[in-house]
């Protein structure tokens, strides 16, 4: 039975509304293109100016609702997805693609990081310090920092969204939410559990639009003080040069090149399992999916085998159809990236040692499926070596040893995740002094992190404070030092 198609709505200044513009895109299932799940608007500067203008007018009374009441609020959002688990999962399966498990396994965490964040409604912790001056109580609070701008890409349409809406609500911001074009559906959702929960009106904002016409007006506005983007280095660097004019806070997560390093002494059926996992779940478009593997040249052939062994077992299609393990890339624009860094790779002298190309059967050819690809002979200097793909392709580079296994996991701008296998004590923690990542493993996978744990890269791929963990609310919180004279009378001038 064909599911009923569904025109996305934005919310903005308290009221669900339709393209003020008139003007809409259609919204694709990329597993098959003939099945359009509904329109999007696509917003002009001027509503996204309501927007912020709504915003900015609701900020005093969220701002004094007290901490414990705007966490009581999220977790009673928790309530809400919880209960549109089934609802979300499947809308997003349909408008990115991640098969129906992967979808679920979304929800859940972010389900996840609103249970934890909703408690810091309780916390958001100051300090109280002994002051240099006698009969002085010195402390520190923390403020919202007020209108914030959340920029969120389409590989993670809930968590991504949810990890950034929970800290900036709980702290008493008010926001505008604007959704990748490609997964509007999902944020659409997420916004209607965030008002059943009790989320006043103009505190959240929700509105879609193209990133240079709605997104570059939220990046540029005066009325926004902060702004927490995940998505592209090219964006991410553009939106950091343009906050900067107007002295913007800034929050952004952006590419990865993230890699497995495998020594000789490991358990090399571990490690297949772990890279496979990495580098096709979710089709390779995870910010942390494993695009490198740099093992040691004397296990490098036999990795390989056992790697491709199971990349074999991968079922690609449709990610609503049971027994399917992979599903397709994001658009017509991704899956051309793809193709293209494989065709380099392969004029730059790499191996296909398995897939490599569009799959065009009779369950493919109306998506944008590429074939798990995993290609041999890779050296450091190699584009797909550097470049991030964003899809399923796996290179393999052989290194002599430990040493130069580091230093080719280092040489690349970008610093989001990485992984070492090994039974070596000694290697893993001189792995873990030196490897330039904001998140890493030990024999384990390069993916998945834990709600109340830090997340975010170094070097090219992130700027600002940490997101999710106690640390999200850094961000999201400017600290106040509070200075109490409780003599009531004029004492000696301070002198510093
Ligand atoms: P993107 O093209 O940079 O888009 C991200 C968001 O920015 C979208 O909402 C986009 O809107 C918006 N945008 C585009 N141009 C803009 C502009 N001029 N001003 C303001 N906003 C603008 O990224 P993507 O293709 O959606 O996501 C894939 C990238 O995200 C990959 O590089 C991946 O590594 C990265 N990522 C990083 C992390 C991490 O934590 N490090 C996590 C997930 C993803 P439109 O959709 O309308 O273009």
């Amino acid at each position: 039975m064909a599911e009923a198609k569904h025109d996305i709505r934005n919310y903005v200044a308290g009221e669900w509304i339709g393209s003020a513009t008139g003007k809409t895109i259609p919204n694709l299932n990329p597993a098959n293109t003939d099945e359009v799940l509904g329109l999007v608007p696509l917003q002009d500067r001027e509503t996204a100016r309501r927007a912020i203008a709504a915003a900015k007018a609701a900020l005093p009374a969220w701002r004094a609702v007290p901490g414990p009441r705007r966490g009581a609020i999220l977790f009673a959002a928790h309530r809400a997805i919880g209960q549109r688990a089934e609802e979300l999962a499947r809308a997003m399966t349909r408008e990115e693609g991640k098969t129906l498990a992967e979808a679920r396994g979304e929800v859940q965490k972010s389900l996840n990081v609103l249970e934890f964040i909703a408690g810091e409604g309780r916390r958001l912790r100051g300090e109280t310090l002994p002051s240099e001056m006698p009969n002085t109580l010195a402390y520190t609070v923390r403020d919202p920092v007020g209108v914030v701008s959340i920029v969120t890409p389409w590989n993670f349409p809930v968590a991504i969204p949810v990890w950034k809406l929970a800290p900036a609500l709980v702290c008493g911001n008010t926001v505008v939410f604007k959704p990748a074009t490609l997964t509007p559906w999902c944020g659409e959702i997420l916004t209607e559990c965030f008002l059943e929960a009790g989320i006043p009106a103009g505190v959240l904002n929700f509105i879609t639009g193209s990133g240079g016409v709605v997104g570059e007006e939220l990046i540029s506005n005066p009325d926004v003080r902060a702004i927490s983007f995940t998505g592209s280095n090219e964006i991410g660097m553009h939106l950091y040069e343009v906050a900067a004019r107007t002295g913007k806070k800034v929050q952004c997560e952006m590419g990865g090149k993230n890699p497995v390093v495998v020594l000789a002494d490991a358990d090399l059926e571990l490690a297949a399992d772990a890279i496979v996992q990495g580098a096709f779940g979710s089709t390779g478009q995870r910010c942390t999916a494993t695009s490198r593997v740099v093992v040691e040249a004397a296990v490098a052939e036999k990795l390989a085998a056992l790697v491709v062994e199971r990349t074999r077992r991968i079922v690609v299609g449709d990610g609503l159809r049971a027994g399917v393990t992979m599903g397709p890339s994001v658009d017509q624009g991704q899956l051309e990236t793809v193709l293209q860094g494989i065709a380099i790779a392969k004029q730059e002298g790499a191996k296909v040692l398995l897939g490599g190309e569009r799959l065009m059967g009779e369950e493919h050819r109306r998506g944008f499926f590429v074939a798990p690809t995993v290609l041999g002979g890779i050296t450091p200097t190699m584009t797909v070596a550097q470049e991030e793909l964003f899809g399923p392709v796996l290179a393999f580079l052989a290194v002599k040893d430990a040493d130069e296994a580091l230093e080719v996991a280092n040489g690349v701008r970008y610093g989001l995740s990485s992984s070492i296998f090994t039974r070596d004590v000694n290697r893993v923690f001189g792995f873990l002094e030196k490897i330039e990542t904001g998140i890493t493993h030990v024999n384990s996978p390069t993916v998945g992190g834990e709600a109340h744990l830090p997340f975010g890269g170094v070097k090219a791929t992130g700027i600002g404070a940490r997101e999710q963990g106690s640390t999200a609310i850094d961000f999201y919180s400017e600290l106040k030092t509070v200075y109490i004279d409780y003599t009531g009378q004029v004492r000696q001038t301070k002198i510093y």
